[in-house]
């Protein structure tokens, strides 16, 4: 079967905060664009408890509910979303091509999606500490007491002892939450100092279910796929000292890395894989590609922040596509 063809002024590829806020905009401006979703339709904020720092809401809001909003608002105006694994791009020149498959392993390309401009939100990742025990079943116990996701995997744990590796924002609100289900929280950091804002480290370190190992690092976990996690082996980095420590589910929460890789060797990133951006604009090396939102962004990565870079990569295109109007009529009408 032949794929199914898409043309759009204006594509976004990932659906998160950033997406969704490039779509609001792009779609208020008459642009019907085409939202992409993918593999966690709504980005990180669905994989998360209550928000409590998103403007707007003085109670909180969780971060699924708050998705749905984004995605509601986005339709209202006109946005169209699809669901497509994209494995290719060529953006070699416009309108750039997507070529979605079904799933990740599916052969078969079923769709191709032809865009004027492209808008990058694909977000980020949770990063693993790559020691042995942590790969996904059936080699590893992934799945079966190692977890990058307290909100999906939690409640599994109730009135067991558990560890959660990392010292940042993601790993205090992530023991913070495990303390509802498990027995024991135990917070293993590689340092002494915690890297998380202040108010968390402080509820962290005053929680009575919660116990701190400083300077301490994971090497290897345990168990088997009957048992599940059994215990980890630690090492503490001053002394040296190595030993097993009885847990039964390993939290990892040490950031996360840009999902990028479809834009290697095509677009200008850092070492770690975040794409630049021009100055306070959203372009990217090739004209009418743009990025925003945890893709391109090492250095805030708040909800807030990335749907504040949406809206700029939205009115980018836009004004990109003023300037080029002439242009896209040529293409639309000879090769669309
Ligand atoms: P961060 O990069 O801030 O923290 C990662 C933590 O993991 C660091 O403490 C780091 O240690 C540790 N780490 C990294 N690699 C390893 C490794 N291989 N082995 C052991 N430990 C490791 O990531 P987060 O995901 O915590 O936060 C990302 C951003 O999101 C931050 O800006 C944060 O403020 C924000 N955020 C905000 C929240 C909120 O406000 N509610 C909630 C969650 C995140 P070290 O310190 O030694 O480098």
């Amino acid at each position: 079967m032949s794929p199914k063809e898409i043309s759009k002024k204006v594509v976004i590829l990932g659906s998160g905060p950033a997406g969704l806020t490039a779509a609001i905009y792009a779609s208020r401006a008459q642009l019907e664009p085409l939202v992409i979703d993918g593999p966690q339709p709504g980005g990180q904020l669905t994989i998360t408890t209550e928000v409590e720092n998103y403007p707007g809401f003085k109670n909180g809001i969780m971060g699924p509910i708050l998705m749905d909003e984004f995605r509601e608002q986005a339709i209202r105006f006109g946005t169209e979303i699809i669901n497509t694994w994209i494995d290719r791009v060529d953006l070699s020149q416009r309108p750039f091509t997507l070529y979605g498959k079904e799933s990740q392993d599916a052969e078969e390309v079923t769709t191709v999606i032809k865009a004027d401009t492209l808008v990058i939100s694909t977000g980020a990742s949770a990063k693993w500490l790559g020691i042995p025990g942590e790969e996904p079943v059936p080699e590893g116990l992934g799945g079966n007491g190692v977890s990058a996701c307290a909100t999906c995997d939690g409640f599994f744990f109730r009135s067991k002892p558990i560890v959660v590796v990392g010292g940042g924002d993601t790993a205090m609100e992530e023991a913070l939450f495990l303390t509802k289900f498990a027995s024991k929280v135990t917070l293993i950091h590689r340092r002494d100092d915690f890297r998380a804002s202040k108010i968390m480290a402080d509820r962290v370190k005053n929680h009575e279910k919660i116990e701190i190992l400083w300077n301490t690092e994971v090497t290897a976990i345990h168990g088997s796929k009957e048992t599940g996690v059994e215990s980890i082996t630690i090492s503490n980095r001053q002394t040296g000292e190595t030993s097993e420590y009885p847990t039964q589910g390993v939290f990892v929460a040490i950031g996360h890395k840009p999902n990028t890789d479809l834009f290697k060797g095509v677009l200008d990133m850092d070492d770690v894989g975040y794409l630049i951006t021009e100055g306070k604009t959203m372009r990217t090396n090739i004209p009418g590609v743009f990025a925003c939102g945890d893709a391109q962004d090492a250095y805030y990565r708040q909800a807030v922040t990335a749907a504040g870079t949406g809206c700029m990569a939205a009115i980018d295109a836009e004004r990109f596509l003023a300037e080029h109007s002439s242009e896209v009529e040529v293409s639309t009408a000879t090769q669309w």
